[in-house]
């Protein structure tokens, strides 16, 4: 049997980090992250990084070539020769064609995790949103506040808001997010993949009902 890919899809602010971190423990299954993917390259001053800066301070999309070279590079690692969990890919209708080529060709089982969550909601979770530098926790000012001001729940290291989660920024991203990432559903809709969750409840209930969707095996080749 081929590998199993779970691709979580949503809106900035829909909850895929945090979802995705425990899905991927959950179901044993390494979460590869392209956002997280560019900022290690920033953070290392990459040739990569270097190239996808400007669009990420802007809050546009990097050019779909730039992100599957680094993307089947990463999947092409050993962790992830029995599957993976992918958080922010793919954003566009060509990065959805060319995984489909690759996984087609391989075998692999696709699940396609849909988590809705109206616009309305997404400013307050993205612009309260902090993460940490050491661990990679994500925390919500209002929503799961630090115990200690600013620092992680889990390591105790800073928590910093990202470049990109300000108000001007999102507002690009959003607007990224329905003109190219949003065709998605019909895509996946059309293969039956796709399977909606509500992502705008507490993330414990929206972790159970995503953990529940993934045991249904709506998936094929
Ligand atoms: P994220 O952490 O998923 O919100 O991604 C942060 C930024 O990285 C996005 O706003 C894009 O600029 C870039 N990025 C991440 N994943 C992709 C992707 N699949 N396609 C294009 N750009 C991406």
């Amino acid at each position: 049997m081929g590998e199993r890919v779970v691709i979580l899809l949503g809106p900035p602010g829909a909850g895929k980090g945090t979802q995705a971190t425990r899905l991927g423990s959950a179901l044993s299954l390494p979460h590869v992250s392209t956002g997280d993917l560019f900022r290690e390259n920033l953070k290392n001053n990459t040739a990569l990084g270097l190239k996808a800066r400007g669009f990420m301070d802007s809050g546009r999309l990097v050019p779909d070539e730039l992100v599957l070279e680094m993307l089947f590079d990463r999947v092409s690692k050993p962790d992830c020769a029995r599957g993976y969990l992918l958080d922010g890919f793919p954003r566009t209708i060509p990065q959805a064609e060319a995984l489909e080529k690759r996984l087609a060709e391989r075998g692999a089982r696709v699940q396609v995790l849909n988590l809705v969550v109206p616009d309305t909601l997404l400013l307050e979770r993205i612009t309260g949103r902090r993460s940490c530098k050491s661990c990679g926790n994500i925390q919500h000012q209002k929503y799961s506040p630090p115990k200690t001001a600013g620092k992680c729940d889990k390591c105790g290291a800073e928590l910093t808001q990202r470049s990109d989660d300000t108000a001007e920024v999102f507002g690009k991203r959003l607007s990224e997010y329905h003109a190219l990432t949003r065709p998605l559903e019909a895509y996946y809709s059309a293969r039956k993949l796709l399977q909606s969750v509500d992502g705008a409840r507490a993330p414990e209930s929206v972790f159970e009902d995503l953990l529940r969707t993934a045991g249904q095996a709506k998936e094929h080749v």
